[in-house]
């Protein structure tokens, strides 16, 4: 494989598609050693197999609104990769979605799911609906309309979305009735369910729950622990709850979220009640923070700015893809930051992260950090196909070891010979290794 001349195909195939471009490239900068270091990879060209996606679906979804007036958006579903189980990866309702950000998405989520070494191939779906200031009844509208198309592609064992920006339960609950009505059958087609129809307990707060186990298994290479150390986390919604839930109940204090409008700083620690207040935020469908400032005392609220220009010892990026850039990364790093561990998808620019890994940070990118979401799910699928439920404690635990795997998998793979842990590079090539191997054996398809 040659980088350059693979890049400058795909650049050429698929002009604009930023986001998918940015994803590749950080990949096949990662495996390019161990790629080129067996001849069967190249002889059978994987990486050509492995950067398009096996196919991408495109639909139109009517919908209408409490007043009566008709809207049109687009949906999407890309199955990117089946080598080594059923397409799964989350759906994103934002007005960002576009093809290329699905397909950095699913592209990504090929290798999450291989680290958690569940039986898991990589897909992700969305549209360019916005959910902000819609009501209970025309998110129900437009998730109903959306899965009328999008229905006969999926089963459980052929492709199990779930839930991503703007997909909670609650969305989760009318794209899988819909689901059910048209298939006729109760599988379990999504993950994310509610508890009384086929849901895990833990899934919720399984993304934030990893993300923060992932940081304490990166501290303890270096002898250090969570407790006592001051977090800034970003965004408000599913991931940075069950985030801040864990670094707090861990022993950490964390001191901000952020949402597009700004950042709130509380120097007294987000604990109890103000945990609860996300929920009731992020259910409100604002797309705002600041609404914190007056909830709670001592909450300052920073119109325009982003959390990383406090000074923290953790930082975990919780809300959206490239959301942290080579400034933020340098303000972070000056003030004594010393791991970041995402919780959203690709939320560093890469300079951000030539920058942490420059100054030596412990830095945890997200394909391996919030690895936990989808193990989860990948949980989920097995009680539903065993028709049992576990205890939170068994879910929980098995989370808490996966993480713990994943974590040791990048170690494997990613040690310089320094004794500096390259997660990216270690994430990269423990997931690639797997699929690539699978989709060996399976010959040319
Ligand atoms: P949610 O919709 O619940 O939350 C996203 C949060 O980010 C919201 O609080 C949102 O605010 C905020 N946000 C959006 N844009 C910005 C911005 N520019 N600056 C600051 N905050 C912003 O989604 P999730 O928590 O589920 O997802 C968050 C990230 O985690 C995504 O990258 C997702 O792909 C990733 N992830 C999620 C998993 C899951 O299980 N849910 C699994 C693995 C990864 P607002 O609502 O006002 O827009």
């Amino acid at each position: 494989m040659n980088v350059d001349r693979l890049m400058s195909d795909l650049e050429k195939k698929h002009q604009g598609e930023v986001e998918y471009l940015q994803a590749v490239r950080e990949v096949v900068e990662s495996i390019e050693e161990a790629y080129n270091d067996n001849p069967q990879y190249i002889s059978a060209n994987i990486i050509d197999r492995l950067v398009e996606p096996d196919r991408v679906f495109t639909f139109k979804v009517p919908w209408v609104d409490d007043e009566g007036n008709v809207h049109v958006n687009i949906g999407w579903r890309v199955q990117y990769n089946n080598a080594i189980g059923p397409y799964k990866g989350g759906i994103r309702f934002h007005p960002s979605v576009n093809l290329s950000s699905l397909k950095f998405l699913g592209f990504e989520q090929i290798f999450k799911n291989s680290l958690t070494t569940l039986p898991m191939g990589g897909g992700k779906g969305g549209s360019d609906f916005n959910p902000k200031g819609r009501s209970a009844n025309e998110m129900m509208r437009f998730c109903h309309s959306f899965m009328l198309e999008l229905w006969k592609h999926l089963g459980p064992e052929t492709d199990v979305p779930a839930g991503d920006i703007g997909v909670g339960a609650r969305e989760v609950g009318f794209m899988y009735g819909m689901y059910k009505k048209l298939a006729g059958e109760h599988t379990g087609v999504f993950t994310g369910k509610g508890l009384n129809w086929g849901g895990s307990l833990i899934r919720p707060e399984a993304t934030g729950f990893g993300t923060v186990y992932f940081a304490k298994e990166m501290l303890a290479t270096r002898g250090e622990t969570l407790e006592g150390k001051t977090v800034a986390v970003s965004g408000f919604g599913n991931v940075s709850w069950g985030a801040v839930r864990k670094a707090t109940e861990l022993g950490a204090k964390v001191v901000t979220l952020s949402g597009p409008d700004g950042y709130i700083y509380d120097p007294e620690g987000i604990s109890g009640k103000k945990i609860d207040y996300m929920l009731e935020l992020r259910a409100s469908n604002q797309d705002i923070v600041k609404p914190f400032s007056y909830e709670f005392e001592g909450i300052e609220f920073h119109e325009g700015k982003r959390p990383w220009e406090r000074k923290v010892d953790i930082a975990l990026p919780c809300a959206i893809q490239n959301e942290l850039n080579a400034e933020d990364a340098k303000n972070l790093t000056d003030n004594g930051c010393i791991c970041v561990s995402e919780g959203a998808n690709m939320p560093c620019t890469p300079e951000a992260v030539e920058i942490f890994q420059k100054a030596g940070l412990l830095y945890g990118p997200g394909k391996a950090a919030n690895a936990g979401g989808v193990a989860t799910s990948g949980l989920e699928m097995t009680q539903n196909s065993m028709k049992l439920a576990w205890s939170r404690e068994e879910v929980d635990t098995k989370l808490h070891d996966i993480m713990c795997n994943i974590h040791a998998q990048c170690v494997k793979h990613g040690t310089r010979d320094d004794g500096y842990i390259d997660y990216v590079k270690g994430a990269n090539v423990a997931g690639f290794i797997k699929v690539a191997n699978a989709m060996l054996d399976m010959g040319v398809l």
